[in-house]
C-alpha cells in the first residue's frame, strides 16, 4: 500500500483560497487515485480499529467521502451528521461557531443507542469546531466519543485543543 509520503503528495495546497492569504487543502486527488483513495481507507481503518467502535459519525459533505467505507471496513455503522432540515425523523442538534456567524449540525436521535461506542471522523482538522460539534452531538444523544480519526491535521490550529482529552489521530499531519 502507498507510503504516507506518497499519499500526502496527493493533497494539494491551493494559496488564496477561498479567499485571500489561507492555504486550502484540496483532498480530491486522494479520492481520484485509486492506490490513494485505498491508502486513505485502510490507514483510517487501522488507526481506529483498536477503539472498536460501534458506529463512525461524521459532517456532510466532506466526512461522508472516507467515513462510511472506514465504517464498512470497521464492520461499523455510519451514522449522518447533516445540517438543519435535511434528515425527516426526530433528531438532536448542536450549534457551533464558524469563523463569521454560527451554524448546526443534527443526527437523528435514534441513531446512536446509549452507551454506543462511536468514532468521530472528517477528512480535515483544522480549528477543531467541526469535529467538537460532532462529539458534542454523539454525547448529547447518549453515546460515548472513543476517538477521533482524521485524514490530515492542520497542527498548527490546534484543534485537538478543543477536543478537550478525547483521543485524537490523524493519518497525516502539517506543522
Ligand atoms: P474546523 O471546523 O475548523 O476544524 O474545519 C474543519 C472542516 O472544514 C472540515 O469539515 C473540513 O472539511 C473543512 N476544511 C477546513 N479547511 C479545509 C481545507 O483546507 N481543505 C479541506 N477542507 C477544509
Amino acid at each position: 500500500t502507498m507510503s504516507t509520503t506518497d499519499l500526502r503528495a496527493l493533497i494539494r495546497d491551493v494559496p488564496d483560497f477561498p479567499k485571500p492569504g489561507v492555504g486550502f487543502r484540496d483532498i480530491t486527488p486522494v479520492l481520484a487515485s485509486p492506490e490513494g483513495f485505498h491508502a486513505a481507507v485502510s490507514g483510517l481503518t487501522e488507526l481506529s480499529r483498536e477503539y472498536r467502535p460501534d458506529h463512525v459519525i461524521a459532517a456532510e459533505a466532506r466526512g461522508f467521502l472516507f467515513g462510511p467505507a472506514v465504517a464498512a471496513e470497521l464492520g461499523a455503522g455510519f451514522v449522518l451528521a447533516r445540517k438543519p432540515g435535511k434528515l425527516p425523523r426526530e433528531t438532536v442538534s448542536v450549534e457551533y461557531s464558524l469563523e463569521y456567524g454560527v451554524d448546526r449540525l443534527e443526527v437523528h436521535t435514534e441513531a446512536i443507542g446509549p452507551g454506543a461506542r462511536v468514532l468521530v471522523h472528517d477528512d480535515l482538522l483544522a480549528t477543531g469546531g467541526t469535529a467538537r460539534a460532532l462529539c458534542e452531538l454523539v454525547e448529547a444523544a447518549g453515546g460515548e466519543v472513543v476517538a477521533c480519526a482524521f485524514l490530515l491535521e492542520l497542527a498548527f490550529l490546534d484543534g485537538r485543543e478543543r477536543l478537550a482529552g478525547r483521543p485524537v489521530h490523524a493519518l497525516l499531519r502539517d506543522d
